[in-house]
């Protein structure tokens, strides 16, 4: 059955039922509460005949005395002591045959004479010796019978008329909550079918729980299209940066194969060609690895470092491959850390490795403190970056400038790496640059104690 259906129908039947249990009871009610006026009426009137005429004549006088007391449509009978109707007065003619209940228990009867309901009190009077006779006074009760029968009509419709209304109040309603599902639901068909990224219309004003699902949904599809935006363009930028160095490997060990074994300055060349690419593939494929490996977790210990000579120790690694000048800057002649090492000699790596690539002359590794924070910066002389990119150099396969990257090798993947490593270690990083004047990323080591 249809979400709408169900709504409609649900709603209408438990609707039907309370009205149907509402009516009996407004029924009911009525019933008693008019049967009970009636028979006050009754007792009342019998009280009068009892109070108001003496015995005698209600025994010998004349029945017209009766008359006054005698309820609209009604009738008065007098019983002796035997039982035997002695009087009776009424003006209307049906009644006169009506049958004698009893004539020994006072109270009330209900009967039904010719398919009209009575209603029926036995007063009893005192006689002479002690004996008691009996008043009866006797009320058709056509008219509350008639009420009843009104009040079920205008209770009937009533509820018809709300019943109706429900319905369409039900279909309104089903309408205002399906309409953003089915609006949803369209999309997400349109998405699976298109394939493309779509975001679902939603309708400023209400703050209702489904506008807030597809509030929800639509930043789940933004988040989507831009980490598969990125893949599409690190996957065509790693095809093409692999396409590079297989093609070279290839043409050389041709070349080799052929010629090479005789001749040894192509042997030289080619040898070192293929070197040279293979450790720009392998490059590629390590940062690779390493963004995959994030996710796993680590139970690294924290150690006490000596900065100086840590950072220096990865820098001659770097002066001998690089050929290039790094300096070390730092106040003291000793400067203590608790830290990770291997994952913070990663981010050192990582820093180093970007300067080198993205600048020509000197760099600078910076080593201060401030009150409880330790300060590492890697600080080169390259072209900067400028202030539109800044923000997004630490997103995951974001460059600043593909060719540049390409020609660098890189693949936007470095900083995102080294800023996670750095938390994982409780650290921060910080990047300022100027374009033409050059690029200093900072570890912020927080919350260090020692000196
Ligand atoms: P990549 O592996 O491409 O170097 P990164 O995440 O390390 O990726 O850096 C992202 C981008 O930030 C790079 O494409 C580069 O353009 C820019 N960048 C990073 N470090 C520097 C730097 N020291 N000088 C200039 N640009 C830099």
């Amino acid at each position: 059955m249809k979400i709408r259906t169900k709504i409609q129908s649900y709603s209408s039947l438990f609707l039907s039922v309370m009205l149907i249990l509402l009516s009996i009871i407004v029924l009911i009610a009525f019933f008693w509460i008019s049967v009970e006026r009636e028979q006050d009426l009754l007792e009342d009137q019998a009280s009068l005949i009892e109070e108001n005429i003496l015995t005698k004549d209600l025994i010998s006088g004349d029945p017209d005395l009766l008359e006054p007391y005698t309820p609209d449509d009604g009738m008065v009978r007098i019983f002796d002591t035997d039982g035997r109707l002695i009087k009776s007065f009424t003006d209307e003619e049906d009644l006169q045959g009506f049958k004698v209940q009893s004539v020994n228990d006072k109270g009330f009867d209900f009967t039904k004479a010719d398919g009209d309901y009575m209603l029926t009190y036995r007063h009893p009077y005192p006689e002479e010796g002690k004996k008691l006779g009996m008043i009866e006074v006797i009320q058709p009760q056509d008219t509350l019978f008639d009420h009843l029968s009104t009040l079920s009509l205008v209770l009937g419709g009533a509820s018809l008329f709300v019943i109706l209304l429900s319905i369409l109040a039900g279909k309104w309603l089903a309408n205002q909550i399906l309409k953003p599902i089915s609006i949803m639901s369209g999309t997400m068909m349109d998405i699976e079918k298109s394939g493309e990224f779509k975001r679902i219309p939603l309708s400023d004003q209400s703050k209702d729980e489904l506008q807030v699902m597809g509030a929800s949904f639509n930043m789940m599809i933004e988040r989507l299209e831009r980490n598969y935006n990125q893949q599409q363009q690190f996957l065509s930028d790693a095809s093409h940066e692999l396409k590079t160095p297989i093609t070279v490997i290839e043409s050389y060990s041709s070349l080799l194969k052929r010629w090479g074994m005789k001749d040894e300055a192509i042997q030289e060349e080619a040898v070192e060609a293929i070197h040279h690419e293979a450790i720009r593939m392998k490059q590629l494929t390590e940062h690779l690895l390493r963004a995959a490996s994030q996710a796993e977790p680590t139970v690294d210990m924290e150690e006490k470092i000596e900065l100086i000579s840590f950072c220096e120790q990865i820098a001659q690694t770097f002066r001998r491959t690089g050929n290039r000048e790094i300096k070390i800057q730092c106040e003291f002649k000793e400067i203590y850390a608790m830290s990770i090492s291997s994952k913070l000699e990663q981010v050192l790596v990582i820093l180093l490795d970007n300067a080198m690539k993205y600048s020509e002359s000197g760099i600078r590794i910076m080593i201060k403190r401030q009150g409880n924070d330790i300060f590492i910066g890697v600080k080169d002389q390259g072209p900067g970056i400028s202030p539109e990119h800044l923000p997004h150099v630490f997103e995951r396969f974001y460059r600043v400038d593909s060719s540049r990257a390409r020609k660098t090798g890189g693949n936007g993947l470095g900083l995102s790496i080294a800023q996670s490593l750095a938390e994982s270690f409780d650290g921060k990083l910080e990047i300022q640059s100027e374009v033409g004047e050059g690029t200093v990323v900072t570890i912020i080591l927080s919350h260090q104690i020692l000196i």
